[in-house]
């Protein structure tokens, strides 16, 4: 009686799911994902963030030894979870930039049960030394840019999700959806990294996912540091910016033009009541305290967040799909010397961390695909 099991099938689903189709009993999966989310923990996103700031590495400017070592010690920590490299034998995509320099992606792929594929990624470069004259003399080096918030909150916050990832497809074996963890050189060069990876893609139709398999991508930067904005949120709750379409300032808007991850992130958030989301896509420039009043407000009035970051890359190279960008506040020590790893808030990088992994385990897991009407008109 094929009619009645797909009926039975179908009241289960709507009443909440007693057993998934799979025949993964739901309240032992519910119980896999909460250990899964319970690996993300503040110890080791403070010793990652440290490690990435110290002096050894040296800013991870793009060309350096400090960057090639970050990018190194990020593709042997993907190897212990278990991830594949996607390139061959490697977990790192090189290519050049102008002028002889050179950087690369770091590249980790957690093969799914389909070729679909979820991207999780954040920058890993930043702006190395600085040197007391311009003609680049070791000799005269007057210091280093951290960049703890940026990015070494972000590259922490993927990583842990992506440890996430791995932990619970131990428990329970390959999701629905590939994954792949992306952390990008020369971001601050222009974006460069994702740049070439969305390159490659269109040029190499024998990679292992192409453009046409990607369903989400979900990019972090700048999410560690205490946001201005959280005098202003209910019940002085921890504030995290959430981009997933141009000149969107409200959870309305943000609906009207990506209704299935609103629901999924508004899903996601109810599990810890500490985090609020922000929308508002020309927030990002908190130094002036009122963007639409100061002069300098008339430029960010036309141009926000959402181009800003690695993930409109891959907006841009196909579109309609769908992408989440979580970030903080421009603050003082934004792309300063003093963006250091004890300014850093580490319980909000965890909390936001926490939330980035069941926004995007639940579209790893799921059939159903966001799409975005993210048209810049
Ligand atoms: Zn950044």
């Amino acid at each position: 009686m094929k009619w009645s099991i797909s009926l039975l099938l179908a009241v289960c689903v709507l009443a909440g799911g007693l057993t998934r189709a799979d025949g993964v009993d739901a309240k032992a999966h519910a119980a896999a994902v909460e250990r899964a989310v319970a690996t993300i923990s503040e110890p080791e996103a403070r010793g990652m963030v440290r490690l990435l700031t110290d002096p050894h590495v040296a800013g991870r400017g793009t060309g350096s030894e400090g960057f090639l070592f970050a990018a190194r010690m990020m593709a042997v920590r993907l190897e212990e979870l278990g991830d594949e490299p996607f390139y061959g034998d490697s977990y790192l995509q090189s290519f050049n930039l102008l002028g002889g320099l050179q950087s690369m992606n770091v590249l980790g792929f957690l093969p799914g049960e389909t070729r679909e594929t979820v991207v999780l990624s954040a920058h890993l470069d930043h702006l190395g030394v600085e040197y007391a004259d311009f003609d680049l003399d070791p000799r005269k080096l007057s210091g280093y840019y951290p960049g703890a918030d940026d990015n070494a909150s972000g590259v922490t916050a993927v990583f842990q999700v992506a440890k996430a990832f791995a932990r619970i497809q131990r428990e329970e074996g390959r999701l629905r959806r590939s994954v792949l963890v992306a952390f990008w050189g020369a971001e601050e060069m222009g974006m460069r990294g994702s740049e070439a990876l969305a390159k490659r893609f269109q040029q190499t139709p024998s990679l292992r996912v192409g453009p046409a398999d990607l369903v989400f991508v979900m990019n972090m930067d700048m999410v560690g540091r205490r946001y201005e904005g959280d005098d202003e949120a209910p019940g002085g709750r921890k504030t995290v910016l959430v981009i997933g379409s141009p000149r969107t300032r409200t959870i309305e808007q943000f609906a009207h033009r990506n209704p299935i991850l609103a629901r999924v992130l508004t899903e996601s958030a109810q599990s810890d009541p500490a985090l609020f989301l922000n929308f508002d896509e020309l927030r990002q420039n908190l130094r002036a305290k009122n963007v639409f009043e100061e002069p300098k407000a008339v430029w960010w009035r036309f141009w926000g967040v959402y181009g800003r970051s690695d993930s409109y890359t891959f907006a841009k190279m196909r579109p309609g799909l769908a992408t989440l960008f979580f970030c903080g506040p421009e603050h003082p020590d934004y792309h300063e010397k003093s963006d250091t790893w004890e300014k850093l808030d580490y319980d909000r990088l965890v909390r936001i961390s926490r939330l980035a992994f069941r926004v995007a385990f639940a579209i790893a897991e799921s059939a159903v695909t966001p799409i975005c009407d993210c048209k810049e008109e």
